[in-house]
């Protein structure tokens, strides 16, 4: 009897965890850290990212640009935060990337070319990626003239996004992380990169799933099986028959032109 009472309050941890404890690194609560996901040692590429995100990303987002900052090696992924750029915070550092002729800006223009047609044995290359929704990426690039300038990149091969629990605006876009995952695969002629770059996403996915969250479809998949609870505009409806094709080449979670 007293042995038993003697189990249980060894059994007590002397310090209950917190369920406010977060990770150090990715900032989450910690049952919800992904960070074991992440490829070990941190991947070593020759190419760098860019990523330019809208102030608003930061909150929507489930921050898969910081799972692909830490699942390359330090300094392989920079984010710069605006609206326009540069501005004044990053104008000193991004000087040198917006005048190298390295540099590659993933935007679906109609002079952009497919990143895959890229002539490898020029590189590295640096990579600017638009994070933000199509309209904000659309603003950014409006407000930013030294954008214009740069050789247009986009990705041909995109599948369905992992990013299953935020609903993607079309069929075809990626989350931020997968859309550079894809990029790097290209670049560095490694497909296995995407993979286990896009794991902590994996896991997270499967987290929120397994705790109930609904697995959604786009947008746009919904909308053509009549599950989508908004009524559709004739506009809109055209727009969906007809986009099949260009949405495959679209990066970012963003949408063709409406
Ligand atoms: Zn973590």
């Amino acid at each position: 009897m007293e042995e038993d009472a003697w189990n249980d309050l060894i059994g007590i941890s002397a310090d209950p965890p917190d369920r406010r404890d977060k990770c150090e690194q990715c900032k989450r609560p910690v049952v919800v850290c992904w960070c074991p996901a992440l490829p070990q040692p941190a991947i070593s590429v020759a190419s760098q990212i860019v990523i330019l995100q809208h102030p608003a990303e930061e909150k929507r987002s489930l921050r898969t640009a910081l799972m692909l900052q830490l699942g390359l090696e330090p300094g392989k992924c920079v984010v710069y935060k605006g609206k326009r750029f540069p501005n004044q915070k990053n104008q000193k550092e991004l000087e040198g990337i917006f005048n190298s002729e390295q540099t590659l800006l993933l935007y679906p223009s109609k002079d952009s070319v497919p990143l895959e047609e890229i002539d490898r044995s020029k590189g590295p290359y640096t990579l600017i990626l638009i994070d933000g929704t199509w309209p904000q990426a659309k603003a950014i690039y409006a407000s930013s003239p030294v954008l214009h300038r740069l050789k247009q990149v986009k990705l041909i091969a995109v599948g369905i996004s992992d990013y299953i629990i935020r609903t993607q605006p079309t069929e075809g876009c990626l989350s931020t992380l997968e859309t550079a995952a894809q990029c790097l695969a290209v670049l560095e002629c490694q497909p296995e990169l995407r993979q286990s770059l896009v794991r902590p996403l994996h896991t997270l996915c499967k987290y929120q799933l397994d705790n109930g969250a609904v697995e959604h479809q786009s947008k746009e998949f919904l909308m053509k099986n009549n599950q989508y609870p908004k009524p559709i505009g004739k506009r809109l409806s055209r727009l969906l028959n007809y986009s099949n094709t260009v949405c495959g080449a679209v990066p970012l979670g963003i949408e063709q032109e409406t």
